[in-house]
């Protein structure tokens, strides 16, 4: 397979970029793990068809002769040049492209805390795409915790689906909150999101400044118990709430992996790794673009810009690419407000004990990575972080709890079958 221009993801940026691409007439290739395109926000499920924005963006690429469709299907390494290692449930091949444009948005941090791993504990993303996916909640209660707008977003969904949102609570001080709240009138159509999830959410306690300092139950999640302030402040309040799922993480990732692999620059943006571009989305690489969450989280409305400036200057069209630039800076401020607002407070540093597992994969507890020097030295005295998610999840928890350097995550980006693998060598 050769495309004139090959997306890796098939969210707001992919989708954007690939209708863009495939209007100026290119040969288009859209690869994604998931088995229906949508990405994050626009997840298809069983239940859950999305409509609006999210539908037009999926039926205009669907409605595309000259878009091909790698659905189910991962990038697992970047070969030699212009071309990737892709496998499906059946198969690994290689895919080849004169123009990439890489669309892999963010994942879920997530930081240790006794009982973290315990069954019924997920991601606020997690537990919405595992809604989305079918999974029934109905009747069950449940706290979302940790920080930012996808709260609520992860919030409303589960009440949609009959679940009892018993708290939501918010690291972020209650005046940051309230800023952030009162800056969404320079987004009209955020605002009147927020207003309504906070009507159809009104039951729900929102506890700002606050979080889960431990999770309990015996095999299964049962209660948790919710502090606000810290030790070193007079007013700190502790409170446990008996509920069947607690939905937890700490805002969100770039995933930056394919953009590392290809040799493209990557640099700490709000307190994480994210592909650097300029103002056309390319990035320090030729014939490589990069648009939405993997440059820098900012939401659907910047993905969606962000993916059709890329798909233009790819294309060569950069006269309407630029004139897209005003659109991008309004949704770049957003983004900008939204990180001010919900920056981590340092001292959820502190929260996991010595014994609390960091690396789930290969159960290595807190103290045991904490007394080595760096990441890369727990990694070799502990296995810390080389299980199946090869340190997607420890990795940024190490960083952000430790104070260690990031060291790019290597290919295979996820665990992938040995045929896929000697696809990846040439012919004897
Ligand atoms: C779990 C989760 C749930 C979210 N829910 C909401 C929500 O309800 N509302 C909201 O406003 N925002 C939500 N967000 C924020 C959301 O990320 C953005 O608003 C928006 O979806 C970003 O669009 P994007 O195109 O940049 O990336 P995404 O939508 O994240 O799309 C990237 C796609 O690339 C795919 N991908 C990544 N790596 C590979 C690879 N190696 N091979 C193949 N495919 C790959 C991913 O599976 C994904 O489908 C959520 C984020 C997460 C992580």
């Amino acid at each position: 397979m050769n495309f004139d221009i090959l997306v890796i993801g098939s969210g707001p940026a992919g989708l954007h970029a690939a209708s863009v691409a495939a209007q100026a007439g290119a040969t288009v290739g859209m690869v994604d793990d998931n088995p229906l395109p949508g990405g994050q926000i626009w997840r298809q499920g069983p239940r859950h068809r999305p409509q609006g924005r999210g539908r037009e963006a999926i039926d205009a690429v669907a409605n595309a002769a000259n878009v091909t469709r790698l659905h189910g299907t991962r990038v697992v390494q970047a070969l030699r040049s212009h071309e990737l290692l892709v496998e499906d449930a059946a198969r690994g091949y290689t895919v080849g492209y004169r123009k990439i444009i890489i669309t892999t948005g963010a994942r879920e941090r997530f930081l240790p805390y006794p009982g973290w791993t315990l069954p019924g504990v997920t991601g606020a993303g997690g537990l919405q795409a595992l809604v989305k996916g079918g999974m029934p909640v109905r009747g069950q209660r449940i706290v979302i915790a940790g920080t930012g707008p996808l709260l609520w977003a992860a919030a409303a969904t589960a009440r949609e689906q009959g679940a009892q949102v018993v708290a939501i609570v918010e690291q972020a001080p209650v005046h940051s909150v309230r800023r952030f709240a009162l800056s969404l009138v320079h987004t009209p159509a955020k605002l009147a999101q927020a207003a309504r999830m906070r009507f159809d959410l009104r039951a729900t306690p929102y506890l700002c400044g606050a979080h889960v300092s431990a999770a309990h139950g015996e095999g299964k999640l049962t209660q948790v118990t919710v502090q606000q302030g810290y030790k070193q402040m007079r007013q700190m309040r502790q409170t446990r709430i008996d509920c069947d799922r607690l939905a937890c993480a700490y805002g969100l990732v770039p995933n930056t992996m394919l953009g590392t692999a290809l040799g493209c620059d990557v640099d700490e943006t709000d307190g994480a790794l994210a592909i650097v571009v300029d103002e056309l989305q390319a990035t320090s690489q030729p014939d490589i673009y990069a648009a939405g969450e993997c440059t820098g989280v900012g939401g659907m409305e910047l993905s969606a810009v962000e993916g059709r400036i890329a798909a233009l200057a790819a294309v060569g069209n950069v006269a309407q690419a630029r004139a897209l630039f005003a659109q991008r800076e309004r949704y770049r401020r957003f983004a900008a407000r939204m990180h001010a607002a919900f920056a981590l407070d340092p001292r959820l540093r502190a929260l996991a004990a010595p014994d609390t597992v960091i690396c789930r994969c290969e159960d290595v507890r807190f103290a045991d990575a904490a007394q080595h020097r760096s990441w890369r030295d727990a990694k070799l005295h502990t296995r810390c972080g080389m299980g199946p998610c090869q340190g997607k999840i420890c990795g940024e928890a190490a960083a952000f709890c430790l104070g260690w350097s990031r060291d790019g995550l290597r290919p295979p980006f996820s665990p992938a079958r040995i045929g896929t693998l000697m696809e990846a060598q040439p012919p004897v």
